[in-house]
């Protein structure tokens, strides 16, 4: 067999010339460690091209917003400079996958096309099309599992239908082998003789054209190297602690790997065996606390791919004649943080600022607006989807639903958080409130857990703040509460025996 011979950093490495290049299709697998797709190209040992296709019409209903968009501009540079490392480069294309990847296959002759899978709704359809027209032109076609640890149809009931109750889909997940070892990353990705055209990275204006990305900025490194740093502080420390931790807003106690998952610079089977490496001799339970919640991604994304109308209708069916309300007023209040509710507008501020938000603060900021304030839970969904660094269009419907009652394993519509309760248990010392509210960094300890009490209603005296801080009146410019939370629970406990039964 015919060779030829491919430069390297380390010396000479042997490629195959009867070999004709291969297409890596990348998504949201921006890595080169365990990456299936990738590494199925290389093992074939000739040239393979790395593309990326900016299409998000075939997003369908949920093309990335603004903050995913952001972050996508940085993980597609940091991919291309980890590629360059390994001696290949990124190509950049714009318009639909069938089209961009027809031409591709003219102009390169390249035989093989290598992908990742997705699970939403509509990129399932989008791949399922473009599968069955690569197949008629070319017979290497393939797809393979970087995202997940449980392939949506690996997991089935007894009847075998989905799971919609997490404790026994996790428990189903734990039965089977552990997930597999990752693989580790290439050592050499040869390139093309002639690389096709690309577009550049600014071309394909994922940056906003105002730059309000500041706070982004500082709050995250996007890219592979930037995941695998977050996974190493966090297995360094919070890991240990991280079963109390997670619940407490102002400190450093969850993994903050969301962003990184979503865009797929790191696959849940790395974090899977460095967690399992890492476990503590007496803090076993604190990991696989940790690995239960990543598990949790894993049932979002069960539930998405076998209910994949739920993006936009509720799961409990009865739901959908929820007298829900409209008011353009009061949903402005609640994205802008000026609700009056200082634990909620802390967290709508935190989004707004670094594209993240707290999970335990993201429940009460959902439960308010389909509580308190009773609107639909898919109007705080659309918004999380725009304000995000980590929309997964998986994780918000079910974090949506289950805050809204209608969905798998939902809270209960008649279990009502009180802010004020959820603030004093989540933020005792008032750390997280101060942090995003610069209005109230220095009002008197104590007294940030309720609303303005110059609007309470009586049925909340017990949780009237002291004669101090009505007399000093110190909230300034910031809001009065929009809502009085004992007034707006009765009327979702009214609003909800419309669907009950
Ligand atoms: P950790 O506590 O360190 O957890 C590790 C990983 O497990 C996370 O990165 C995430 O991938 C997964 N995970 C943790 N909790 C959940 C959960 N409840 N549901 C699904 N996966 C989970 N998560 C997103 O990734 N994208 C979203 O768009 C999203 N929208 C949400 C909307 C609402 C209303 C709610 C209540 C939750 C939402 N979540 C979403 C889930 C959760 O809030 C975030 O995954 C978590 O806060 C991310 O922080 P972390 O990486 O530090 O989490």
């Amino acid at each position: 067999m015919p060779e030829r011979k491919i430069k390297t950093h380390d010396g000479e490495k042997k490629g195959r010339a009867d070999v004709k290049s291969a297409i890596v299709w990348f998504r949201q697998d921006l890595r080169l460690a365990d990456n299936p797709a990738l590494a199925a190209a290389v093992d074939r040992g000739g040239p393979v091209i790395c593309l990326f296709i900016e299409d998000f019409d075939e997003h369908g209903d949920w093309p990335p917003g603004a903050a995913r968009r952001w972050w996508l501009h940085h993980s597609l540079a940091a991919l291309d400079a980890r590629l360059r490392e390994k001696g290949n480069r990124l190509i950049l294309r714009r318009g639909r996958a069938k089209a961009v990847l027809e031409q591709l296959l003219d102009e390169t002759a390249a035989d093989a096309v290598f992908w990742n899978r997705r699970y939403e709704p509509a990129l399932v359809q989008r791949d399922r099309a473009v599968e069955a027209f690569l197949k008629q032109r070319i017979s290497v076609v393939q797809n393979y599992n970087a995202a997940l640890l449980y392939e949506p149809w690996t997991i089935q009931t007894k009847q075998g239908g989905p799971y919609q109750v997490f404790t026994p889909f996790w428990r189903a997940c734990q039965q089977l082998p552990e997930p597999a070892a990752p693989a580790a990353e290439p050592q050499w990705i040869p390139r093309p003789v002639r690389y096709p055209a690309s577009e550049s990275l600014d071309a394909l204006r994922l940056l906003p054209a105002i730059d309000w990305a500041s706070g982004l900025r500082e709050a995250w490194k996007p890219g592979e190297n930037g995941a695998c740093e977050q996974l190493r502080r966090f297995l360094a420390g919070p890991v240990d602690d991280y079963a109390q931790a997670r619940d407490i807003p102002a400190q450093p106690g969850t993994s903050r790997l969301s962003p990184h998952l979503c865009h797929g610079e790191i696959g849940p089977r790395q974090i899977w065996r460095a967690v399992r490496k890492a476990m503590h001799k007496g803090r076993e339970q604190d990991a696989w606390k940790f690995l239960s919640e990543v598990g949790w991604r894993e049932f979002a994304h069960h539930l998405i791919y076998h209910f994949p109308h739920t993006p936009t209708q509720p799961l409990r069916e009865q739901f959908r004649k929820f007298p829900w309300r409209r008011s353009a007023r009061d949903l402005k209040a609640w994205q802008e943080g000026l609700t009056g509710y200082p634990i909620v507008d802390a967290g709508m501020r935190e989004l707004w600022r670094t594209g993240w938000m707290h999970n335990r603060v993201r429940m009460i900021v959902a439960s308010f607006l389909v509580k308190d304030l009773r609107i639909s839970w898919l109007e705080g969904a659309k918004w999380f989807w725009d304000t995000l660094v980590d929309a997964d269009l998986a994780n918000n419907t079910l974090g949506w639903q289950w805050a809204g009652g209608c969905g798998a394993d939902a809270a209960p519509y008649f279990r009502i958080f009180n802010p004020a309760l959820q603030s004093r248990k989540f933020d005792g010392d008032e750390t997280y409130i101060r942090r995003w509210i610069p209005e109230l960094a220095d009002a008197p300890s104590g007294t940030l857990h309720v609303p303005d009490p110059r609007k309470l209603s009586g049925s909340e005296g017990f949780l009237r703040a002291s004669a101090r801080e009505e007399k000093h009146n110190f909230r300034g410019a910031y809001p009065r509460p929009i809502v009085d939370h004992s007034e707006a629970r009765d009327a979702a406990l009214a609003a909800f025996s419309h669907v009950k039964g």
